[in-house]
């Protein structure tokens, strides 16, 4: 521990949306904060760690240093290529980022001694198994793109390092992250844009010509995909949630939980949303449906609840929407 006995926790890829997001809920918390990022998609105006290390995931020599250096407790890991769909066009850089990196970061815990992780896991480990029930973490891994396998490829070896020799790995798998912080300082910038909230609000603003529905003609009351819409604000507290149980406790092994809320919206509900709270209409293209897509994705977020004490608390469809909405006015995307 430091000096100020103040545990000390290396969030990696922090530049990123989610991963500044937590960063702001961990020093809410009272931890110190590192963050490690290589800037490839992340924003250097959304570092707010007590410390910035500017290096790659693949330096297994310089991320034991930076543990080593901080007094690093425990790890989060963000950094990971992200895009479903680009995974699937060009494979090669998902495993070599998502698998390869992790694995290095893996070695540098080893070297540093650092036996804590919290690794952004993703509902996409789930594939196309929903039957409209809620998805639990007993389901068997299934992903259907190559984004999926790395990070299902990750889940197995952290399975397997935590009964090999007690690293203690809790993987929380999102489901979909939407939202800013309230207070406008992070929210969500991707480049290219493919997730539905901030290209529904691009369209109400003028920033883009239509929305483009994909498929209506599913299994669902009104014949659009319904997913399951958490706040970043309730994943960054997921994080703090599994950090203060990484601190406490000394067996816990490998552990996969959702993060998600119980409730989904269907693509028809989140461009209402929009359309409420940009006070008028916007062009609305109904068009056939994207591949891969299944129709209703939706947690069980019980686990987590059971084993973190977490639940999720700024998830509601409007309430995204309107912190979604400012951070876009406030950047002016
Ligand atoms: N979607 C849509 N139009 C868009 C982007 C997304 O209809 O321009 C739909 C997509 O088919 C899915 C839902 O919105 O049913 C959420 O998609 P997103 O890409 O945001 O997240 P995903 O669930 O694929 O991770």
């Amino acid at each position: 521990m430091s000096d100020t006995d103040t545990p000390a926790i290396l969030v990696i890829g922090g530049a990123g949306y989610i991963g500044s997001h937590t960063t702001l809920a961990l020093a809410a918390a009272g931890y110190r904060t590192v963050v490690y990022d290589n800037f490839s998609t992340g924003h250097r105006d959304v570092c707010f760690g007590d410390a910035l290390v500017e290096g790659d995931l693949h330096d297994r020599k310089k991320l034991a240093q930076t543990m080593r250096d901080h007094d690093i407790q425990a790890v989060v890991h963000f950094a990971a290529l992200i895009e479903a769909g680009e995974s699937v066009v060009d494979p090669l850089p998902f495993f070599e980022n998502n698998v390869a990196g992790t694995l290095k970061l893996l070695g540098a815990m080893q070297d540093a001694g650092v036996g804590r992780l919290v690794f952004s896991s993703t509902a996409a480990c789930y594939g196309n198994q929903s039957t409209g029930d809620l998805l639990d973490e007993n389901l068997p891994r299934d992903p259907v793109n190559p984004y999926g396998h790395s990070k299902a490829m990750v889940e197995v070896v952290l399975e397997t390092l935590a009964a090999a020799h007690g690293l203690n790995a809790i993987a929380l798998r999102y489901f979909n992250a939407s939202g800013a912080d309230p207070e406008g300082r992070t929210g969500e910038r991707h480049d290219p844009e493919t997730h539905l909230i901030p290209l529904v609000i691009d369209a109400a603003r003028g920033k883009r010509a239509n929305i483009k529905i994909f498929g209506t003609d599913y299994d669902t009351d009104d014949g659009t995909c319904i997913r399951d819409y958490i706040h970043v604000n309730d994943l960054a507290s997921g994080h703090v949630a599994a950090i203060d149980y990484l601190l406490k406790h000394n067996e816990v092994g490998f552990q996969a939980m959702n993060l998600g809320t119980g409730r989904g919206n269907s693509v028809r509900e989140v461009i209402d949303a929009v359309r409420k709270m940009a006070g008028k209409d916007f062009p609305v293209v109904e068009e056939a449906r994207r591949e891969g897509d299944p129709a209703i994705l939706v947690a069980d977020a019980g686990r987590a609840n059971e084993i973190l004490g977490w639940q999720a608390r700024y998830s509601n469809i409007d309430g995204i929407v309107r912190d979604a909405w400012n951070f876009a006015v406030k950047t002016d995307q």
